[in-house]
């Protein structure tokens, strides 16, 4: 894609905002997220699950991207979430896409050092950029993850790494888990400032649904630069498709493009406002 991740963040990082980065699942959900970045003139990244990228395949999902991006006016860059499968990241590196996270969070340090830097190479010589988590952060998330942190390392071992292996973007654990959230987690906006300190790569919040503004705010002071979104846009889609089908079944009306339009709308709305909270609306004009 011609839009990088790297770029985008790093950008973002010096400017002091974050870039939204949200997970998508099908076109409708593509759709509504690209047209949140193009109403709040906001960079965007759009991420994709490898669990969808199984189900929909490489090129159609390739497809589908560029498709939606022809004609918009913000960049947008396109991401494959969480990924330990080498096969499906050479797939995702042949097609081109903006980045990549290799998750080696399961493997032992050695290993995962060893294999990030071989899928960075490998990355790189395609001009695809890769984000690195060697630590856990806590969750599961369509199926990749654990609900245990068994690799934990000092901020000093994962800038190391960071340079070791030269990966793009660091994903530390922050205190914040996928999913929805059963008590107030513990945030360490300060471990993302220690990591800051000691590289200008760009660091990545994972399981930003459920903060309060202030958290978003406190994690960018901090010097993160792109922040993850998942179960918020899985949620309004939902309730949005369950509002809609109540008031089709009390009402007797049944129209498709009436609950595709409600659905996009709320998706849109959700990320419009994250976007806020990441102050990054208007950055797409000023580049
Ligand atoms: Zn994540």
């Amino acid at each position: 894609m011609d839009v990088s991740t790297k770029a985008l963040t790093r950008t973002a990082r010096n400017a002091g905002y974050a870039v939204p980065a949200v997970n998508v699942f099908d076109e409708l959900s593509m759709r509504a997220v690209i047209a949140a970045a193009e109403r709040t003139h906001a960079p965007l990244i759009v991420q994709i699950s490898v669990k969808t990228v199984r189900s929909s395949g490489t090129a159609f999902t390739t497809d589908l991207f560029r498709a939606l991006t022809r004609d918009v006016a913000v960049p947008v860059a396109l991401h494959l979430d969480h990924c330990p499968d080498r096969r499906v990241l050479d797939d995702v590196i042949a097609a081109g896409w903006s980045s990549v996270l290799f998750d080696a969070s399961d493997r032992d340090l050695d290993d995962a050092v060893r294999e990030t830097g071989e899928v960075t190479i490998a990355a790189h010589a395609s001009g695809v950029d890769v984000e690195s988590e060697v630590e856990n952060i806590l969750g599961v998330e369509d199926g990749v993850g654990s609900d245990d942190s068994r690799h934990a390392y000092s901020v000093e071992r994962l800038a190391a790494v960071a340079e070791q292996t030269d990966a793009d973007l660091i994903a530390p654990q922050l205190g914040t888990s996928h999913g929805l959230y059963k008590a107030d987690p513990v945030l360490l906006p300060e471990r993302a400032a220690e990591l800051a300190a000691l590289t200008d790569r760009p660091i990545v919040l994972h399981g930003g649904t459920g903060l309060r503004a202030s958290d978003f705010r406190a994690f960018i002071r901090a010097g993160v630069s792109k922040i993850n979104i998942s179960t918020a846009v899985k949620h309004a889609y939902m309730q949005a498709s369950l509002d809609h089908l109540e008031h089709a079944r009390e009402t007797d009306s049944w129209d498709p493009p009436k609950l595709v339009a409600a659905i996009e709308s709320a998706v849109s709305g959700v990320i419009a406002e994250h976007v806020q909270w990441f102050e990054a609306d208007g950055q797409a004009d000023r580049r």
